[in-house]
């Protein structure tokens, strides 16, 4: 029998209590399954850059351990390659991975946009920018799927914030929605098909992701047409029949909620169509038989590959940023002195979900050891364990040792409690600790490298002070081998930063409006993220969009425009050449930016539409041609409701960073749409957006068309099943909820102080909504704590029958 025919027969074999079970897990981990109808139970687990496969205890935020495997460099290393090839073959060896281990679908990737550089969970994302992020998003879902193993696109959408993730409330435009946050996952469904997309806690536009039919079907599904299911991020279920409407399949994970009964009954009383169920379950059962499938067989990988392989994209993910004076690469005879206890002791991933438990671990240390054969280095440690501090005892020793090398190498950046699912950074800073011993040195050492462990950007006081720095981001497993292999020019530098690194804080366009709180957050910038605000206002930065040094130059020439598809439609292939000028052969990514040259709706000076990675032996010379589609110079038009290329010309420019354009090209586009769009909509400060970024709620107002709601905490008398316990204190038993709460996490905590997880549970404790008090396995039910908030809000005596009923219940 086909499969879907299978699948459809099954389903009209089940019992309306059987379907709605499917639509949650088993546990944290597994999909249920259904014995007598041969339905097995297959396990999904944690991503992005490694299996977090959990064999004992289990839990969702990274805090018992898991079983040994492969820990690739973050998504932001990842997408600093800005090779497709290369991110593919690393989404191979992750489902390889999977089907070793009998996981039927890994957690990720994240595509989540970086609107400002403290998202606590950035390291786990690619870019500021969409179309960089849904290339890298589909390459890696490409490769993962390539084995039979399903992937999460994850964290579907607006979710650009840790702080009060489970409730925050994304205001944004239609157009930054459309034109900066869908874009990434969009491109990567329509190119990959990726099993599952995971919705992520907040609410978009006043409705929570589970819930939002816009989103998850009228998008997701319908103009997207994706084929696999929704599943909930762990815990972000609101209201089960009403997800289900909406589009989302899957709730996740299992816990004793009373869901699956609430789809049963809604079923029965005539409210949900059971049709709609049956949907739902024809997607879950795909996937389930699909994994089966390959599940079925089983598979040993090479792990020693995969290890060379993390090494290989540590390396490619690795950007050098400054280079005076070609003072790398090192020679293998350079004395050298190697500095920072990073060296040693490797800053390699993040914390939270994605915390793995690597099959090895290397360090800068015995790398450069094996590659200079030398057996011992000119070390010290320069700053404490926290670095929150300077050290003068441990600078000192630094210093003495920098006296007797030509070059300095320091290993500096961030300790692993600033990077954290749960927590947002609250300043970009380095730790003092590491600051001081960078400008310390650097004060006496003319010839100093420094190389960066960490996930996101950070201000460098001492810039100017040293000639090198190589940020090797969260390099994985193997980052340190990476590190070693460029700074000794084992390998060529190719990396180019996704994400620009500003200034400082204070210049970043959301700097105003982030995180926001208590309710909501305001996107006002709205389109102006990343180098789409830098270079539009003239805002100077530390290192730009796409900027990478390499040990060989790179020349462009010949830049030519073609109209493939003849006069009246606005695609455009574009070439030009590109030559490796210099010494040594290297790989040079380029790339194309889109430039309206005038136009009705406000646009950001430059947008990525193209990008390629090209290889050169010394003097050789390659040709390249990228394709562009019209939706490469279209915008969102949300009155027409569609995309809208507006006739006139364009800018084509082609570059090796973007604000290093090499070639340009004007060009003019014939319009998609005849009717002239509707008089300017936005409110003047969007087409002469102000350094500074400042945007008044009157002017967001109308540029969204409707108020802002209101960004306030909950009054008591209306608390709801979504408030915040820590909200709640105002009524008695708020505070016991909440006391509650702070126990239980206190002491899971116990034993992990000063560690990123006692960090997120305290951040859980604080921001956690009432209902999520049912993910655990208490005494609770929902029917219990929607009596308790009916005495919280006053309503005393029918609070006290009904909690008595429901206890009675339970
Ligand atoms: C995270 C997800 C993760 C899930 C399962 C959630 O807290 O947001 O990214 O996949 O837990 O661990």
């Amino acid at each position: 029998m086909e499969f879907q025919e299978k699948i459809k027969s099954l389903i009209q074999q089940m019992t309306l209590v059987e379907k709605a079970s499917l639509c949650s897990g088993k546990d944290f981990w597994y999909l249920k399954g259904i014995a007598r109808l041969g339905i097995p139970s297959i396990m999904v687990t944690d991503g992005p850059h490694g299996l977090r496969k959990q064999t004992g205890k289990t839990d969702h935020v990274g805090l018992h351990e898991s079983v040994p495997a492969t820990c690739f460099p973050t998504a932001s290393a990842l997408a600093a390659t800005w090779n497709r090839d290369l991110i593919y073959q690393v989404g191979q060896a992750l489902g390889e991975e999977c089907r070793q281990e009998k996981v039927g679908v890994i957690l990720g990737p994240g595509a989540n946009i970086k609107r400002s550089p403290l998202c606590g969970r950035n390291f786990e994302y690619f870019s500021e920018d969409p179309y960089l992020t849904g290339e890298i998003a589909k390459s890696f879902i490409n490769g993962v799927q390539s084995q039979g193993i399903g992937t999460s696109l994850k964290h579907y959408a607006v979710n650009n914030q840790e702080y009060r993730r489970m409730t925050i409330d994304a205001v944004v435009d239609e157009r930054a929605l459309r034109e900066i946050y869908l874009p990434g996952y969009e491109i990567a469904v329509k190119g990959a098909q990726p099993w599952t997309v995971m919705c992520s806690y907040n609410k978009i536009n006043g409705t929570y992701a589970c819930e939002n039919a816009y989103l998850m079907t009228d998008i997701l599904k319908n103009e997207w047409g994706h084929e696999g299911l929704v599943v909930t991020d762990w815990g972000a279920m609101n209201e089960r029949v009403a997800a289900l409407k909406a589009g989302v399949e899957l709730e996740m994970p299992g816990v004793r909620n009373g869901n699956d009964a609430r789809i049963v009954a809604a079923v029965e009383a005539g409210q949900l169509d059971e049709a709609v169920l049956d949907r739902a379950v024809e997607r879950i059962l795909t996937l389930i038989f699909k994994a089966a499938e390959t599940l079925s067989r089983d598979f040993t990988c090479d792990m020693q590959a995969h290890h060379a392989l993390a090494r290989r994209v540590a390396a490619e993910g690795a950007v050098l940023l400054k280079n005076d004076g070609d003072l790398l690469p090192l020679q293998k005879t350079t004395r050298f002195a190697l500095i920072g206890r990073f060296a040693k002791v490797p800053r390699y991933q993040g914390a939270g979900s994605s915390l793995m438990n690597p099959t090895r671990l290397d360090n800068v240390y015995d790398e450069i050891c094996k590659l200079t054969d030398a057996d011992s280095l000119l070390y010290a440690p320069g700053y404490t364990e926290k670095g929150d501090q300077p050290d003068e005892a441990l600078i000192q020793e630094a210093l003495a040792l920098a006296e007797k090398a030509e070059v300095v190498i320091i290993c500096a950046g961030l300790t692993d409690l600033y990077e954290t699912e749960g927590v947002d950074r609250r300043h970009m800073k380095l730790p003092p600790g590491h600051d001081a011993l960078i400008q310390r040195i650097a004060a006496v050492h003319p010839n100093v490298v420094v190389v960066l462990s960490n996930g996101s950007p950070v201000e460098m006081p001492w810039v100017n002070d040293v000639p090198c720095i190589l940020e090797g981001y969260l390099g994985g497993q193997a980052g340190a081998g990476g590190i070693a292999d460029i700074l000794f020019g084992v390998v060529n530098p190719s990396g180019k930063l996704a994400e620009t690194f500003p200034l400082k804080l204070e210049d970043t366009p959301a700097y105003a409006y982030f995180p926001g709180g208590p309710a909501t957050v305001e996107y006002r910038e709205s389109l102006y993220v990343g180098y789409r605000y830098y270079d539009t206002v003239g805002q100077p930065v530390l290192f730009p969009f796409g900027h990478g040094l390499s040990y060989t130059r790179f020349a462009y020439r010949d830049l030519t425009l073609r109209r493939p598809n003849g006069p009246d439609d606005p695609s455009l292939t574009v070439t030009f050449k590109v030559k490796n000028i210099g010494q040594v052969a290297g790989q040079e990514v380029v790339q194309l930016y889109v430039r309206d040259v005038e136009s009705t709706a406000f646009r950001p000076a430059k947008e990525l539409k193209g990008f390629a990675k090209v290889a050169l032996q010394p003097g050789e010379e390659t040709g390249v041609t990228l394709e562009l589609d019209r939706r490469a110079f279209a915008w969102y038009d949300p009155q027409l409701k569609d995309w809208r290329v507006e006739a006139g010309a364009f800018e084509i420019l082609v570059g090796a960073s973007s604000q290093d354009i090499r070639l340009s090209a004007v060009v003019e586009m014939p319009g998609t749409h005849p009717a002239a769009p509707a008089a300017r909509t936005a409110p003047a400060v969007y087409h002469a957006f102000p350094k500074g970024a400042r945007v008044s709620q009157e002017d967001f107002e109308a540029l969204l068309g409707h108020p802002v709601p209101p960004n306030r905490m909950t009054p008591k008398g209306q608390y709801t099943l979504n408030t915040p316990v820590e909200d709640m204190q105002t009524s008695f038993i708020g505070r016991q909820l909440f006391g509650m709460i702070k126990k239980q996490m206190d002491q899971m905590a116990m034993g992990k102080e000063d560690t990123p997880a006692a960090l997120l549970l305290e951040a859980t404790s604080h921001e956690m909504p009432l209902r999520s008090m049912l993910m655990g396995d208490s005494f609770l039910s929902r029917e219990i704590l929607e009596a308790l908030l009916l005495i919280m809000n006053g309503r005393f005596f029918k609070g006290v029958f009904a909690l008595v009923r429901a206890v009675l219940r339970r």
